[in-house]
């Protein structure tokens, strides 16, 4: 199989039917199959998959999920379910024009040396405040998680298999995919593009989810939150021992009598919220590690179309 296609889906009714028929339109001559992941939506989308399935059964496969394990889970599934010499991940409402898939191909198969190429939204169809506010988080993001991740790169992408296994072979429960996609190295080469209008509903990405998606970026791939504690510890013992040193002239040498409940209550107070924050950030590296140690599947499958194992 020269090409498969990963789409995570999750409550896209609307968008399913248009998306294979624009794919079917931009792919004539490639050989290709399409690996839907229904991350347990709860609308008619698997029955819309089922369908299209049944009448296109030489080029589609179907997981389904037993609930919502959230895109990075039906990223993974996608991908190790994938076996084609590339793999492209595409969203499924549109954003993200099939046409480019082409692009991407020929790139790979022109270019050798590369093993992966990536779209970068350009933000072109946003506002300037929103393209502002954008590469902001990804300038932090990159930053704080330590990976460099170019800014507007993001899961709409195609690799050589390769880099498909490599991914693969990473098990961690709390996935990020713009870290690990960095993290696994390979020769990648960008393409810029914008990202258009969703064809049907609404994002699922809403600002609450995009910022705990982005703490646990931090949290996953940079250890740097933790060294605060030993960077504030320092910072304020230094101060306070100034300070001590200051009372401690103005009492012996100078004989003053110092009035102490004001500034001995924002000392507390200060110290004992710098000592929550520091637990606070101790506790979720525990709580992640929590979760990793328990080893839990990453999702898991309620039905699967189109993987007998003879065709397989
Ligand atoms: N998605 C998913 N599981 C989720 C949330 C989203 O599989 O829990 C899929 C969704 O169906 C779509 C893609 O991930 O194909 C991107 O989601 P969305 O368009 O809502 O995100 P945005 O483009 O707004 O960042
Ligand atoms: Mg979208």
């Amino acid at each position: 199989m020269k090409l498969n296609i990963v789409i995570p889906i999750y409550n896209e009714e609307g968008n399913i039917k248009d998306l294979f028929k624009e794919l079917d339109n931009s792919l004539k001559n490639v050989k290709y199959t399409i690996i839907f992941v229904d991350d347990g939506s709860t609308d008619n989308s698997f029955q819309i998959l089922k369908d299209l399935y049944n009448e296109n059964k030489n080029s589609i496969k179907v997981i389904s999920f037993s609930r919502n394990f959230g895109k990075e889970s039906a990223m993974y599934a996608g991908l190790k379910a994938a076996a084609a010499e590339y793999t492209c991940i595409i969203d499924a409402d549109l954003q993200q024009n099939p046409k480019h898939i082409m692009e991407m191909l020929n790139f790979l198969e022109d270019n050798e040396e590369f093993d992966e190429v990536a779209m970068v939204n350009n933000y072109g169809n946003e506002k300037r405040s929103q393209r502002f506010m954008k590469r902001a988080f990804y300038r932090i993001m990159s930053k704080a998680s330590g990976q460099n991740t170019v800014i507007g790169a993001s899961d709409f992408r195609m690799m050589r298999h390769g880099v498909v296994e490599a991914l693969v072979s990473m098990q961690e429960i709390n996935r990020f995919s713009k870290g690990l996609f960095a993290w696994v190295g390979f020769n990648t080469y960008y393409i810029d593009y914008s990202v258009e209008k969703r064809h049907s509903g609404t994002s699922k990405f809403k600002l609450r989810k995009q910022i705990s998606y982005a703490k646990d970026g931090i949290l996953s791939f940079s250890t740097k939150p933790l060294k605060i504690a030993t960077i504030l510890g320092t910072i304020i013992s230094t101060i306070s021992f100034i300070y001590l040193l200051e009372i401690l002239f103005q009492t012996i040498i100078f004989g003053k009598d110092l009035p102490g409940y004001a500034s001995m209550m924002s000392v507390i107070l200060l110290l004992g919220g710098i000592q929550l924050l520091v637990l606070g950030i101790i506790g979720e590296y525990i709580a992640k590690s929590y979760l990793e140690v328990k080893k839990r599947p990453i999702f898991i499958t309620k039905k699967k179309l189109g993987f007998d194992e003879d065709i397989l």
